[in-house]
This record gives C-alpha cells, structure tokens and sequence, in this order.
C-alpha cells in the first residue's frame, strides 16, 4: 500500500518483523518513524496495515529516549486523527438521528465500525498481560455510535466485532508464527504449512476451526504449531463444544453473584463452600436449573 510515495505496508512489516524477533535495529527504527512522522497518514491507512498497535508495541522494546519519544507522538497523532474523524461522524449522526441508512450497511455506524484501533496506553506497565502472541487480539477500544439494533453489551460478541476489525492482522500473526515456527526460511517447510493451514481453514466441512482461530480461543502461536489431527474437524468440534458450555454457563453464572451455601457438597474437593444460582433455562413450565459454583476449587456443575 503507496500512498504519497511511502510504503506503509513495508515499514509496518519491518517493524513487526523487529518486534516479534526482539531484534530491534534502532538506527532503522528512527528512519522509519521520521517517514512516518513526515507523512500524512490516513485513518484508511492505519486501518489497513495496523501501524498504531505495531508501533505501540514496537515502543515497549525501545531504548533510546528520542525514539521513544517519538514513537508516543506519532501514537499520540494518530489518535487525535482517529478521535476527531469519530467526533465528526458523530455529528453528522446527531445532525441526521434517523438511523435509515442501516439497513443497507452504509449507514454511519458501519463507517464507525472500520475505525482501527490504535493503542495509547502510553503508560502501560511493561510486565502488562499484554505481551504475547494474542496482542493483537484485544478489547475492543472502539466506542460505537450505535443504534439500538447494533447495540450489544454481550462480552462474545464484542469480540467477535474485535475481530472482524482486524483478519488482516490475524493473518500476519498466524503468518509471523509459522515464519519463526518453521526457522525463518521460506523453504518448502514453511510453504507446507501455510498451505495446510489455509486448507483446514478454508475446509467447508471444518467451520468450528475458523471459529476458534477467529475467537483466539487458539493463538496464532498455537495454531501455527498444529499437526493436521489437531486441527480435524472432530477435535474442533469438542473444543468449541467445551468453550461454547463454558461460555454460557460463565454468562449464566455472572447474571447475580448468587447465593451461598453450605447444603451443596462439590464433587471434587468434597467440601461444603458453594454459591448456586437458580434459572429458568428453559420453558416456563419446567423446573429451575440450578447452577453451582465451588467457592474452594472452582468446580461447576447444574442440576435441574
Ligand atoms: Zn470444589
């Protein structure tokens, strides 16, 4: 991607590709950051190549001071841009209330729904839970101005929105995982396991895997290692069967804190310290389902 002559695609590789090795060239690194700081960047283009997580993380392994410096206002930038673009379509939104262009998705919340998200959380601790393989994957810092058909507060599918936001990052994650996994040559080992991830991917029969791929239920990392039985549909299935129980019982659970007591023995630890909830899960006529939480290990389970 060109535009005004820089290659924004390239230095975003570049200093991915420094950051995810540790092998951080700080003479490149300034060259760099002053094209970027003498460009006039675009929202489309932030969007596009992730530039604002990849240089947020790129200035976490920064040792010189100016660099660093430098690194914060050009994130400092970026989020002004962002943050004014936002503020103007909320305008236009407020100026026009009714919401009709919805329906056809051209509407103003799907314009605010492309808004990339850039980090500048300037003062992130830097033992922060942050690091890792699933970086890319985190909690959605886009503020939607939404209508209330779009309007949704449910921990899933706000992820799944994170998401659908960034495939394109997900996909140089997955690709920088199977790059170092595979000793950082492009041989014929890498070419393999790109086709065969793509394959499983891509395999009509197997949709729980890009299910858990997209969810990061598992990691690029995890996903960049798998051997082909692991990633068969079957093994998929009773993973996203797990997750999808484990989902619905956590949200069922965090619905009230619940009550304590102690007439519940947990079939693990066999002690007496348990908090249960009662719900109507099904049909009103049929009995509650009581949910129970072990206060000592953790251990779930229901009964009716
Ligand atoms: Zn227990």
């Amino acid at each position: 991607m060109s535009v005004d002559g820089i290659d924004y695609q390239r230095i975003a590789k570049k200093l991915e590709k420094m950051t995810t090795k540790n092998k951080i060239d700080e003479a490149k690194v300034a060259r760099y950051l002053s094209q970027l700081r003498e460009a006039s960047i675009t929202i489309a283009v932030l969007q596009k190549t992730g530039l604002g997580i990849i240089v947020n993380r790129l200035r976490r392994g920064l040792k010189s001071d100016t660099l660093l410096s430098e690194a914060r206002q050009l994130i400092k930038k970026w989020k002004k841009l962002l943050d004014s673009a936002q503020q103007q379509q909320q305008a236009a939104a407020a100026a026009a209330p009714s919401p009709t262009a919805d329906e056809n998705g051209s509407g103003a919340d799907t314009t605010e729904a492309k808004r990339p998200r850039v980090d500048a959380d300037e003062e992130a601790s830097p033992n922060g839970s942050s690091e890792g393989a699933t970086t890319a994957i985190a909690a959605p810092a886009v503020t939607f101005k939404e209508s209330e058909r779009l309007r949704t507060t449910d921990s899933v599918r706000l992820k799944c929105r994170e998401m659908l936001q960034q495939p394109n990052y997900l996909a140089a994650e997955i690709e920088t995982c199977v790059h170092l996994e595979t000793g950082s040559k492009l041989d014929m080992k890498y070419k393999n396991r790109i086709r065969s991830r793509v394959m499983n991917l891509r395999d009509t029969k197997n949709p729980n895997l890009r299910y858990c791929v997209l969810m990061g239920n598992i990691s690029p990392a995890q996903f960049a290692k798998m051997s082909a039985e692991e990633m068969a549909s079957d093994d998929m299935r009773k993973l996203r069967e797990r997750l999808t129980k484990e989902a619905i019982d956590d949200h069922q659970m965090s619905m009230n804190s619940g009550t304590s007591t102690d007439m519940l023995k947990c079939g693990k630890c066999k002690k007496n310290n348990c908090t249960y909830n009662q719900l109507q899960t099904r049909s009103a006529d049929e009995p509650m389902t009581t949910f129970v939480l072990c206060n000592e290990c953790g251990h779930r389970w229901k009964f009716n």
